[in-house]
């Protein structure tokens, strides 16, 4: 009986360690930019980590380029580097030829494992 108490908790333990190692990791509040070909030259969609700059795409300091981040629930991948601190830079489709490079909110950023 205590056996398999032991057991079951060391199962249970095991299943929140898995669920903890997955929660995401809240970065805090960043600036939210978007950025697009135009503002990107003579670049293009070249970016930092040599991966060709396509939307989902973001440009952000001080982390390993592969990283996810979550914003508002939606999935990012770094592949580039900002020219600015505490910004993430989101690539954007644009063929307006208009630049629609902006600054867009203030926002909670997520590491997601
Ligand atoms: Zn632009």
């Amino acid at each position: 009986m205590i056996k398999e108490l032991i057991l079951g908790i060391s199962m249970l333990t095991n299943i929140a360690m898995a669920d903890i190692d997955h929660m995401p990791i809240n970065l805090g509040e960043y600036r939210i930019t978007t950025y697009d070909v135009c503002c990107n030259e003579p670049h293009g969609r070249q970016s930092a980590s040599g991966k060709t700059l396509r939307y989902g795409d973001v440009a952000m300091n001080d982390v390993p380029f592969g990283t996810k981040i979550s914003i508002d629930g939606e999935m990012f991948t770094v592949v580039d580097r900002c020219g600015v601190d505490n910004t993430v830079d989101i690539f954007i489709e644009n063929d307006t030829g208009v630049c629609q490079c902006d600054t867009l909110d203030y926002k909670e950023v997520y590491i997601v494992k």
